[in-house]
């Protein structure tokens, strides 16, 4: 047969994505069941169960538990079974055990509705403890609540709850369904890239490894951002990886020092395309327990989600949405109001929040107003709308009945609501009231109004960043909004030279329920647009990015791609509190590995090899020294 037919078939048949059957989880080992199993149809079988004693009671039964469920023992009172009595009553909790016995009905009455197994349970004949288990630190029962320092330090006991049981294994299942979706339907590679790189210039501050050459260090990627791009040059066309980036940033709270990327790149793609595949995928993995995701996702600019929103990571789950009054304003005698509108970018804007009144104390108001202060360097006025109608606010005496009805109406503001209004430079009104606005939900779902579906999924594209900002610590200088490889707006590439600060971006967020879950952006292919963008831009040195520069010279497809951050998406999926709670073995606040005890010290012998000498802080050397 022809090669091409040969191929074609060979790709048909991947794609050809079967039902998957129920895993088997006993094939390979001696159990005949797992301990979620048993149902009253298996009446009457003898069965050997492995597990863990959850709990005991009186010599009389026991409780097993494995990753599957519980199964009610009942411990043997007869003398020619006194061996596995004395076994069975005398073993520890959490001690490892193996049973076998035969399954019966519980007597009528007994039976437990709340328990899958609970109709049956195994009359034990034969037992032996596989290992006993000493006086646990804290107990494996969901409803303890323990210190996360204490369940991170015996994260490997932590692992036996439902709760990381369930996270788990449903991360699992999301990243197969991924795979499936990716390389069998739509023909990507899974490409490992490496873990010991160099230094990127921009983006986050990077691990550095040391090596045996004297003065020369690794870098851990940040991200695979440079291989990507070079498997689409090397004619990969479709890649994707389950990828470990590492970020040096300090503690950062929800952020892990390393943590998991669905890492994407593809040949001949533009913006949309990259988006349909990502809603394409994330419709195929979703778990079917979280109701389903319909796309295409809603998008709007960076412009509008600032504006709107006061973020580029916007919650659409609610409204409360921040509106713009300074032409209901602009004629009013106002000082602070003529103030601001006298500023290039000077606006009037405002959030309405619904039954205010009602659902925020006095003390709660204060706290807002506190919080834009010290974050923003913004001031709050407030504005009540009171059952009669009118408005109170220090601002109405400045205000005509038709400038108040304005506001009333351009805010949509009814009996009994608050508005907080602010006054000032765009960006900086606009994040202060977003901020607002997302304390404020928080306050009024702390009192009990009923406003953000824990069970909604709102995602939303954010397109058009600009694509550089100025840095925060010197504004005159820029940096890459997304990072130095994305490529310019096609209508915007003329302003590069320029006026760079107007150069809108192909770069695109995807945002879930107010958190960045993906980015992404279509690359510059270009190596002179790149060299441009590097050097007289954003004045870096582009030699120690000369392999990617060659590589742009020398036949490079157009290209783009995304990432979707795995643990935050897995963790908004199964609405845990934190993306610790989503990773096996996460590291503590402060970058820690609370159970091995890592990062540690060495030795200065084992440092020598890497001409590595450490310059001990004083008190640490005082402190070594006692
Ligand atoms: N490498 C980028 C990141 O880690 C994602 C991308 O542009 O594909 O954010």
């Amino acid at each position: 047969m022809a090669l091409p037919r040969l191929l074609a078939r060979a790709l048909h048949r991947a794609a050809a994505v079967s039902a998957p059957a129920a895993p088997d989880f006993n094939s390979f080992v001696v159990r005949t069941n797992t301990c979620g199993e048993l149902r009253s149809a298996h009446v009457g079988q003898k069965v050997t169960l492995y597990g863990w004693i959850q709990y005991q009671r009186q010599g009389l039964f026991l409780v097993l538990r494995d990753f599957q469920g519980l199964t009610q023992i009942i411990i043997p009172q007869d003398e020619a079974h006194s061996h596995v009595k004395d076994l069975l009553s005398n073993a520890p909790v959490e001690s490892v055990v193996r049973v076998t016995g035969i399954v019966s009905p519980r007597p009528p009455g007994q039976e437990n509705p709340k328990m899958p197994t609970g109709d049956i349970e195994v009359k034990a004949e034969t037992a032996e403890i596989l290992n006993f288990c000493k006086k646990l630190p804290f107990e494996i029962k969901d409803f303890i609540k323990k210190s996360e320092a204490l369940r991170m330090q015996y994260r490997y006991l932590d692992l036996r709850s439902l709760q990381l049981q369930h996270n788990l294994r449903l991360r699992s299942r999301v990243v197969m369904r991924m795979r499936e979706y990716l390389c069998n339907l739509h023909g990507f590679v899974d490409v490992e890239t490496p873990t010991l790189f160099k230094r990127t210039p921009g983006g986050a501050k990077e691990f550095l490894v040391p090596s045996r050459e004297a003065g020369k260090f690794y870098s851990l990627p940040q991200s695979p951002q440079q291989f990507k791009q070079l498997l689409m040059v090397g004619g990969l066309d479709r890649y994707f990886q389950v990828a470990r980036c590492y970020r040096d940033e300090g503690s950062r709270p929800d952020r892990q020092p390393e943590f998991t990327q669905i890492d994407i790149e593809m040949s001949f793609v533009d913006q949309a395309g990259i988006q349909r595949l990502i809603e394409g995928l994330l419709q195929y993995s979703w778990p079917e327990e979280r109701g389903s995701i319909t796309t295409p996702f809603p998008s709007m600019t960076y412009e509008e989600a600032l504006a709107e929103y006061g973020t580029d990571k916007p919650d659409t789950r609610f409204g409360m949405k921040i509106v713009d009054i300074s032409d209901v304003l602009r004629l009013s005698d106002i000082q602070f109001v003529q103030n601001a509108l006298s500023y290039p970018r000077g606006t009037i804007r405002a959030i309405c929040i619904p039954q205010g009144v009602r659902y925020l104390k006095n003390k709660d108001l204060e706290s807002l107003k506190e919080s834009a202060k010290s974050q923003f360097n913004q001031e709050i006025m407030e504005i009540i709308r009171r059952p009669d109608g009118s408005l109170k606010s220090l601002l109405t005496k400045f205000l005509g009945e038709k400038q108040q009805l304005e506001l009333i109406q351009a805010l949509n503001m009814q009996v009994d609501d608050v508005v907080l209004l602010a006054a000032g430079e765009h960006k900086q009104v606009c994040s202060a009231l977003g901020s607002l606005r997302l304390l404020s939900a928080s306050l009024l779902e702390a009192a009990g109004l009923a406003l953000r579906d824990p069970t909604a999924f709102h995602f939303v594209w954010v397109v058009d960043f600009p694509l550089f900002l100025p840095k925060a610590e010197n504004p005159t200088e820029l940096e890459s909004a997304h990072h130095p490889f994305t490529a310019p707006h096609p209508s915007d590439a003329s302003l590069l030279h320029s006026d760079p600060t107007k150069v809108r971006s192909q770069h695109y967020d995807l945002v879930l329920n107010g958190n960045e879950v993906g980015g992404g952006s279509i690359r510059i292919h270009s190596a002179e647009q790149q060299r441009f963008v590097l050097e007289k831009v954003l004045k870096e040195d582009s030699e120690v990015l000369s392999h990617l520069l060659e590589a742009l010279e020398l036949g490079a497809p157009p290209h783009g791609g995304i990432a979707l951050g795995l643990d935050r998406l897995i963790s908004l999926i199964v609405d845990a509190p934190s993306i610790r709670d989503v990773i096996a073995f996460p590291k503590s606040f402060r970058g820690r590995d609370l159970m091995a005890n890592a990062p540690d010290y060495v030795t200065p012998e084992e440092l020598e090899p890497y001409h590595i000498q450490v310059s001990w802080p004083l008190e640490e050397k005082e402190a070594k020294k006692n």
